[in-house]
């Protein structure tokens, strides 16, 4: 497929790039789908289509990766971090009432490991508050809040098919919407500021310079790639949730005795297993499993180092440590085990074994 995709047009807007759109919106059951190049432009066109500008004020973790709050600086507006969940890891609703002053806009939970944040509190804060909500989706593709798929709940949803996450295209996005008059404006400041995209279905006779915009489009061979990919997405889904469901089931009786804490994922929530995660005691003995796990070849990562604990944060929005107690703890903490879809039982096995052997030594 992406061999046949080299020899025809290869930038963007072709047979392979709308047979992709076609799909996203059946599986997520979404009405306006935009190929992007990452989550990170999702992030940042979804921000520039709705107009956020120096002054305003977006609430949004500080577990979370870098983009999340990039978006909105590049704006030239304010992120303000807000305290997670200590059982979630997600966007905690009461920490969100605390932070909305007047200059609040929007909020951008992101979905950790593909489990849905809680969705009804965070819409119904939005509605009162008359803000927006933008569903930092980058993990979470084809996972679920009550029936509906995550990144369908707000203005816009946010993916990311970057290499690391469940559906991969290399390097690439997609920016979800139900809102006719929003996906419009996404597209102009996709496509450079301009009404090109309408131009191309022969609705206006020219094109022209409309506003600002960058240039944010997945190019064709990696929407043939994304394509077969999404072909294999149930597949992929059972691996995963195998691989998952394992882990979660050898894992249990660490837990019973205390020595480690997994996610929750709470009552109504699909998730589409992009992760596996627990937390140990402190930090030295994280970094301990990590180093002991890394010697037997096992390859288990931490992240994220909180945002309102970086240097730029603390720098320029005069953040730092001692503001968000459990996102220090869960992010001090976290342990990732390795997730892919070829592991198979006897290697996910070996990995909780080196696990208990840690403990239990
Ligand atoms: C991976 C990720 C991103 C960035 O996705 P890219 O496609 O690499 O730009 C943004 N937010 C979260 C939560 C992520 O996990």
């Amino acid at each position: 497929m992406v061999l046949e995709a080299l020899d025809g047009n290869i930038s963007s807007g072709g047979i392979y790039s709308r047979r992709c759109i076609e799909q996203i919106q059946e599986i997520l059951e979404a009405r306006y789908v935009l190929l992007t190049t990452s989550c990170t432009h999702s992030l940042e066109l979804a921000l520039m289509a709705l107009e956020l500008k120096p002054g305003d004020e977006v609430l949004l973790p500080s577990f979370t990766f870098v983009s999340t709050a990039n978006a909105v600086m590049l704006r030239g507006a304010k992120p303000v971090f807000v305290e997670i969940n200590e059982s979630t890891f997600n966007l905690d609703a009461e920490s969100i009432k605390q932070e909305l002053t007047s200059a609040t806009v929007g909020i951008v939970p992101v979905h950790y490991a593909g489990v849905a944040c809680d969705m009804d509190k965070i819409g119904q804060i939005a509605l009162e508050s008359k803000i927006w909500v933008v569903e930092d989706a980058a993990q979470a593709f084809y996972a679920h809040y009550k029936g509906k798929a995550l990144g369908t709940l707000g203005a816009f949803g946010c993916f990311s098919f970057h290499n690391t996450k469940n559906i991969v295209c290399g390097e690439g996005g997609a920016l979800v919407t139900d809102s006719e008059e929003l996906f419009h404006k996404a597209e102009i400041c996709r496509e450079k500021g301009t009404n090109r995209s309408a131009f191309l279905r022969n609705e206006v006779d020219k094109y022209t310079w409309l506003q600002h915009g960058s240039s944010y489009i997945l190019a064709e061979p990696l929407a043939a790639l994304l394509l077969a990919q999404l072909g294999r997405l149930e597949q992929i889904l059972k691996e995963r949730r195998r691989i998952h469901t394992r882990y979660n089931e050898a894992m249990a009786p660490l837990v019973r005795k205390g020595y480690v804490r997994v996610q929750q994922i709470p009552e109504g929530c699909k998730s589409n297993y992009h992760i596996f995660c627990f937390l140990v005691a402190h930090e030295q003995e994280r970094d301990k499993l990590l180093a002991h796990l890394s010697k037997q070849g096992i390859g288990a990562t931490f992240h994220y180092v909180p945002l309102h604990t970086s240097p730029f944060a603390q720098a320029n929005l005069g953040t730092g440590k001692g503001d968000f107690p459990v996102t220090e703890k869960v992010a001090s903490t976290l342990v990732r085990l390795p997730l892919f879809p070829s592991l198979t039982n006897e290697q996910a096995d070996r990995v909780v074994d080196a696990v208990k052997s840690f403990f239990y030594s």
